[in-house]
């Protein structure tokens, strides 16, 4: 379908999975780390002395969820300082401008990704076409290895570009119980319909999935917390107190990189 005839907010051609707008209560993670998203997208809430910091406000029509989420777990919206985005996708940053409307946070995103979020036209090309979402302003572009803190509470930026140009996870240290821990927001790696050959929009986007994949694989991580949550049973195991685990992130990047490489000879073949 070409761009043009697209509407202003188009829905994907397969419907969303009905996880994704169903709320679900908050519940404590690790440290000053809650879960505000809805069953099957994740929002991440860190509870700093001088307000709070969200990761991800996930879609449009979650954010009245999500907010209630955020009062339930005691912090008032006006303390919600910043909102870092994972990646310029209707799935994850889709709410980012009501939630900037309810909250006054400042956005903190990925540079590849910041003329994507304040046109609200998602980057690269796809075989679902162009779902767009409500732009939003970015007070901040971040790049590899830069910082944000508030409160004492500092978050740092990994560049894992591929599932967009700026797709960027996010990590932080927090002590639980005693214990020193470093937690790990991953960006999505999969390929999820983007273009791998003749992406004129996004040239390098091989390479740099398969840089993003083996950067992850290699990140020490004692807690994985992603934006699809089911991706590492983030529910089940904040329930059942199985929340660390070194070895999850690894594990996950070999499957996301036997994938990849699936695909990426489907798509040439095809190509052919
Ligand atoms: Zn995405």
């Amino acid at each position: 379908m070409a761009a043009v005839a697209v509407p202003t907010f188009a829905t994907a051609a397969t419907p969303n999975p009905p996880a994704w707008t169903t709320p679900t209560a908050p519940y404590h993670l690790v440290g000053p780390i809650w879960y505000v998203g809805t069953q099957g997208l994740a929002a991440y809430l860190v509870r700093t002395r001088d307000g709070a910091i969200l990761l991800d406000a996930t879609m449009a029509e979650n954010v009245a969820a999500v907010t209630r989420n955020i009062r339930a777990t005691g912090v008032p919206l006006h303390r919600v300082k910043l909102l870092l985005v994972s990646h310029a996708h209707f799935d994850h940053a889709g709410g980012d401008a009501a939630m900037v409307h309810a909250t006054g946070a400042a956005v903190v995103a990925g540079a590849g990704d910041v003329a994507a979020l304040e046109s609200g036209i998602p980057p690269g090309e796809t075989s679902y076409g162009v779902i767009r979402f409500p732009p939003v302003r970015v007070a901040r572009a971040v790049r590899d290895g830069d910082r944000v803190t508030l409160g004492g509470t500092t978050l740092t930026a990994i560049a894992t570009p591929g599932h967009t140009p700026g797709c960027t996870s996010w990590t932080m240290r927090v002590v639980d119980h005693g214990r020193p821990l470093r937690v790990i927001f991953p960006c999505s790696v999969s390929v999820a319909g983007n273009r791998l050959i003749g992406n004129r929009r996004y040239p390098t986007i091989v390479a740099d999935l398969r840089t993003s994949i083996a950067r992850l694989a290699r990140e020490p991580a004692d807690v994985v917390l992603p934006f699809h949550p089911e991706q590492a049973d983030v529910r089940a195991r904040a329930a059942e107190h199985r929340l660390i685990a070194p070895s999850l992130l690894p594990a996950l990047m070999r499957t996301a990189g036997e994938d990849f490489e699936r695909e990426l000879t489907r798509q040439r073949e095809e190509a052919r």
